[in-house]
């Protein structure tokens, strides 16, 4: 049976509503799952769920789902090579945040929970917004005050209770943790439960390439929650056997807000500023102590990327049909600055498309119209 165990070494049970240690540290789900690919029955969805006997849910945890998941890998050509896509921003609610969120919820749902605490700048307030809805749960969701209205709109749509915060992200976030006392915190980046639903990306991809693991993969870094997981995912299926080593994580970050680019490549700190890139615009990502050691455990970088790029991106990929929220083009941008400057000619790239542009047609409207 698998517990929580605090980075401090404190341990509490899996069913626990503690979202961190006495001292403030993180929580992570403790031992790693084992999966063997013959737990896949031919009865199994063709989603997330198929990977379930790899998340730490007990046996009896019903899923809160919508048979979301195991996404298209589409092959493109992308900056003079082939790469493969995961198709992420065609989850229900409109980005990869859904992952996490089925299996959060679940959990919660589980437990019993009536009333969830979350806070979000808009994709994962959205994400377990709409799966609270399917659990029957009362969502409250922190968000910035400047939070643009179409934001909000997808929050409103689902039924939750909207607290709009004064101040930076990281007021809303305190507002978030003083309203989560004594109630489950659906946290992205604190709930290592969300860990488990991220991870499942690794998991489809190693299947939809037949088993095996590409050479490297090419993903957002603002919390973490789809690099932690992956690199989760990835993990276990090396310990299992089924791949034989593990892919190079490449963390992409926008220029203006980029603490773990910086970090890692030794450039002092400097100061941050605004991006079109909003889902990755963190200043002081929690787990990004984590983040820096697994991109060098697994022989990744961080790679940063320029507005003007994202702009480019955007549009790249607009006419080429995907239709994707600039926090995705951002990751784009990174892809062609790694295949320019780093790939080699035979080397497996996967990528992915994180959010949809539905989301923000506002700022693409503004993009286009320059
Ligand atoms: C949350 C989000 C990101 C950033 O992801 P992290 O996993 O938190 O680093 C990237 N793209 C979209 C569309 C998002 O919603």
């Amino acid at each position: 049976m698998s517990h929580l165990q605090s980075t401090s070494g404190e341990s509490f049970p899996l069913h626990s509503l503690n979202w961190r240690g006495t001292d403030g540290s993180l929580l992570n789900i403790l031992p790693a799952s084992s999966f063997d690919p013959a737990d896949i029955k031919p009865s199994s969805p063709a989603s997330l769920w198929r990977y379930r006997t790899a998340m730490a849910l007990p046996e009896e945890v019903e899923a809160v789902s919508f048979q979301e998941g195991f996404t298209p890998l589409i092959p493109i050509m992308w900056a003079g090579k082939e790469v493969h896509l995961k198709m992420d921003y065609l989850f229900p609610s409109g980005s990869y945040k859904d992952r996490g969120a089925t299996v959060l919820m679940s959990w919660a749902k589980h437990l019993g929970v009536n009333d969830v605490v979350q806070d979000s700048s808009g994709n994962a307030g959205a994400a377990i917004a709409n799966y609270a809805t399917l659990a029957g749960i009362r969502a409250r969701i922190f968000v910035p005050a400047s939070t643009s209205p179409a934001k909000l709109v997808q929050l409103k749509a689902f039924g939750a209770e909207i607290n709009l915060i004064p101040g930076s992200r990281e007021d809303t976030a305190k507002a978030a943790v003083k309203a989560a006392e004594g109630n489950f915190y659906a946290s992205h980046v604190w709930h290592p439960m969300f860990f488990e639903g991220t991870k499942t990306f690794a998991y489809e991809i190693c299947e939809q390439l037949g088993w095996s693991a590409p050479d490297t993969v090419v993903l957002p870094a603002g919390n973490g929650t789809l690099l932690i997981g992956a690199f989760l995912g990835f993990q276990e299926l090396k310990q299992a056997g089924v791949i034989d080593r593990l892919p190079k994580l490449v963390g992409i970050q926008a220029a203006s807000c980029s603490p773990l680019f910086k970090s890692f490549h030794g450039y002092s700190k400097g100061s941050t500023s605004g991006t079109m890139a909003e889902g990755i615009a963190i200043a002081e990502p929690r787990r990004g102590g984590q983040m820096i050691e697994i991109v060098k455990q697994s022989g990744g970088t961080f790679l940063a990327v320029e507005e003007e790029e994202i702009k480019e991106s955007l549009l790249a990929m607009c006419l080429k049909g995907y239709f994707i929220e600039p926090t995705s083009a951002a990751v784009v941008a990174g892809l062609s600055q790694y295949i320019r400057q780093h790939a080699e000619a035979d080397e497996k790239i996967v990528s992915v498309l994180t959010g949809n542009g539905l989301k923000s047609s506002d700022k693409i409207q503004k993009i286009l119209s320059h």
